[in-house]
């Protein structure tokens, strides 16, 4: 059996074993619920504010900020559950367009980048009404890995009284986060993109601006969100943070040169490829692209065959293959079922801690996509 080449780390981030290893150590200590006042209930406690504190490390904010979710779905949910009025981009990730539920759409230009003009003359128009109004931008789109412009967002946003939300679940662990440089009211994130276990997400939030639960019990996180604590996954977080923090000068470099090996391998051996974003600033590990004669569909499985594990960039969660609305909100309507996204380790640091992918690999996968 052939090796498997697994190149979907913008869907998931295998365990880090620094991670697997302090969860078994976790494990160990006994039964951990944050709420019991006896010993292992302080115990439970420490284990969160430890989390709580190198999260807070990573992206430069106020630990009492972080309101930990089930997933960074449920903290965009949470948030926008507080807002009658929500403009987001087109390209977001279905967490932000299918919970904000809006009709108030900011197209992008062909690279993918949010249109800028359009968002103020969008937001002079609709802040006319009284109405608190929240803008919602990704960081980094999870199917083209373009960086948003997002500080010219806050700014635009914040001229007109807006709050902002930014969804920063592809950003994490790929691009300087710092919450001290850039006035965004909330950030919301995910554990899984970074190494972490899935089933725990985070909202950062202004605490200067009252929010409503949407879970109701026990009380716990500050109140805002209800059950009790998942230790195994707060801890999980909180290490995988404490790994990218210490990981030196967080360096993409060695991550963007395979990724432009193979980018220029694709142009040399299939020159018809369709690269999305590619003039763009993008991340250093994702690639979308496409051929124009090849459904996406068909080239996953091909590609799966061959032992590579890549995506479509815009599969919904029964796998099935769908019409990618980031590579339509781009202009390409006729490519929207054929993009296919290559994503790699997001730094150097969980790069060399897998050592998973060489050039030659690299070489044979670029055969195969000249050859589907
Ligand atoms: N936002 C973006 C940009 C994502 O890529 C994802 C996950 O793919 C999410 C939100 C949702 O994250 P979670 O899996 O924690 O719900």
């Amino acid at each position: 059996m052939k090796k498997k080449i697994y190149l979907d780390y913008n869907a998931t981030v295998p365990l880090l074993k620094e991670v697997k290893n302090s969860l078994i150590d976790c494990m160990d200590v006994g039964p951990l619920n944050a709420s019991s006042i006896h010993y292992y209930g302080r115990k439970g406690k420490e284990i969160i504010d430890i989390a709580r504190t190198n999260i807070g490390e990573l992206i430069k904010t106020n630990k009492n900020n972080i309101i930990f979710t089930g997933s960074a779905t449920e903290a965009i949910n949470l948030l926008f559950s507080n807002f009658d009025t929500i403009v987001v981009s087109s390209i977001e990730h279905l967490a932000v367009l299918s919970s904000s539920k809006s009709d108030h759409i900011i197209s992008v230009n062909k690279d993918g980048i949010v249109n800028l003009n359009f968002l103020e003359f969008y937001l002079k128009k609709l802040t006319n009404n009284s109405k608190k109004i929240l803008v919602s931008v990704m960081w980094v789109n999870n199917e083209t890995g373009v960086i948003q412009p997002i500080e010219d967002v806050v700014e635009i946003a914040k001229n007109h009284g807006c709050l902002v939300h930014c969804d920063a679940a592809q950003a994490l662990g790929k691009v300087k986060i710092n919450l001290e440089e850039i006035e965004l009211d909330f950030l919301t994130i995910s554990g899984h993109k970074i190494g972490a276990p899935t089933g725990i997400g985070a909202l950062i939030y202004n605490d200067k601006i009252h929010l409503k639960p949407q879970i109701l019990g026990g009380g716990q996180e500050q109140g805002m969100r209800a059950g009790t604590e998942n230790i195994l996954g707060i801890k999980g977080f909180g290490e995988a943070a404490k790994f990218i923090n210490n990981a030196t000068e967080n360096n993409y470099s060695e991550v963007k040169s395979l990724r432009n090996y193979f980018e220029d391998k694709i142009k040399t051996l299939s020159p018809e490829t369709i690269i999305f974003g590619e003039k763009a600033n993008r991340v250093a590990n994702t690639i979308l692209m496409a051929l124009p004669k090849i459904p996406g569909d068909l080239a996953l499985m091909k590609l799966d065959l061959e032992s590579f594990s890549v995506s479509s960039g815009s599969a919904c969660s029964s796998g099935k293959v769908s019409k990618s609305h980031v590579v339509s909100a781009m202009g390409y309507d006729n490519l929207a079922t054929n993009s296919v996204r290559f994503s790699f380790p997001p730094n150097d640091a969980i790069l060399n801690l897998e050592n998973l992918i060489t050039k030659k690999e690299l070489d044979r996968l670029a055969r195969c996509w000249s050859n589907l």
